[in-house]
Protein backbone atom coordinates (compact mmCIF):
# COMPACT_ATOMS: atom_id res chain seq x y z
CA UNK A 1 0.00 0.00 0.00
CA UNK A 2 1.12 3.31 -1.03
CA UNK A 3 -0.37 7.08 -0.66
CA UNK A 4 -0.49 9.92 -3.41
CA UNK A 5 -1.04 12.19 -0.67
CA UNK A 6 -3.39 14.68 -1.64
CA UNK A 7 -3.73 13.72 -5.30
CA UNK A 8 -6.33 10.86 -6.69
CA UNK A 9 -6.29 7.33 -5.69
CA UNK A 10 -5.86 5.65 -8.92
CA UNK A 11 -2.64 3.18 -9.96
CA UNK A 12 -0.30 5.40 -12.14
CA UNK A 13 2.34 3.98 -14.91
CA UNK A 14 5.10 4.23 -12.66
CA UNK A 15 2.96 2.00 -10.10
CA UNK A 16 2.02 -0.76 -13.14
CA UNK A 17 5.40 -0.74 -14.01
CA UNK A 18 6.76 -0.99 -9.99
CA UNK A 19 4.16 -3.37 -8.84
CA UNK A 20 4.68 -6.46 -10.95
CA UNK A 21 4.40 -8.98 -8.20
CA UNK A 22 2.28 -11.50 -6.93
CA UNK A 23 0.27 -9.94 -4.49
CA UNK A 24 -2.24 -7.39 -3.18
CA UNK A 25 -1.88 -3.53 -3.81
CA UNK A 26 -3.76 -0.41 -3.08
CA UNK A 27 -3.33 3.39 -2.89
CA UNK A 28 -4.58 6.13 -1.12
CA UNK A 29 -5.46 9.60 -2.02
CA UNK A 30 -7.35 13.04 -1.44
CA UNK A 31 -5.88 12.38 2.29
CA UNK A 32 -6.89 15.94 3.63
CA UNK A 33 -10.14 16.37 1.77
CA UNK A 34 -11.89 13.01 1.15
CA UNK A 35 -9.56 10.03 2.13
CA UNK A 36 -10.05 7.23 -0.67
CA UNK A 37 -8.25 3.42 -1.61
CA UNK A 38 -8.26 1.67 -4.36
CA UNK A 39 -7.13 -1.97 -4.24
CA UNK A 40 -6.12 -4.58 -6.91
CA UNK A 41 -5.08 -7.92 -7.06
CA UNK A 42 -1.73 -8.19 -9.50
CA UNK A 43 -0.23 -11.26 -10.36
CA UNK A 44 3.01 -10.71 -12.04
CA UNK A 45 2.23 -7.56 -13.99
CA UNK A 46 -1.78 -8.28 -14.34
CA UNK A 47 -4.17 -6.86 -12.64
CA UNK A 48 -8.11 -7.27 -11.08
CA UNK A 49 -9.21 -4.12 -9.34
CA UNK A 50 -12.07 -4.87 -6.88
CA UNK A 51 -13.22 -3.62 -3.37
CA UNK A 52 -11.29 -3.82 -0.35
CA UNK A 53 -14.39 -6.17 1.43
CA UNK A 54 -12.67 -9.07 3.42
CA UNK A 55 -9.14 -7.64 3.36
CA UNK A 56 -9.20 -4.47 4.91
CA UNK A 57 -11.62 -2.78 7.66
CA UNK A 58 -11.66 0.65 6.78
CA UNK A 59 -12.68 3.37 9.21
CA UNK A 60 -15.54 4.89 8.68
CA UNK A 61 -13.88 8.28 6.86
CA UNK A 62 -12.40 6.19 4.03
CA UNK A 63 -14.06 5.32 1.11
CA UNK A 64 -12.83 2.63 -0.98
CA UNK A 65 -13.11 4.07 -4.83
CA UNK A 66 -15.41 0.59 -5.85
CA UNK A 67 -17.62 0.03 -3.74
CA UNK A 68 -20.42 1.90 -5.77
CA UNK A 69 -19.60 -0.83 -8.73
CA UNK A 70 -20.36 -3.81 -6.50
ZN1 LIG B 1 0.84 5.34 -7.04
Amino acid sequence: MHSHHGMEAYFSEMDNRDETGFRIYAVLGELFTNPKIRMRVGIYGHFYETTVTGIFDLPDRITDCLADYW
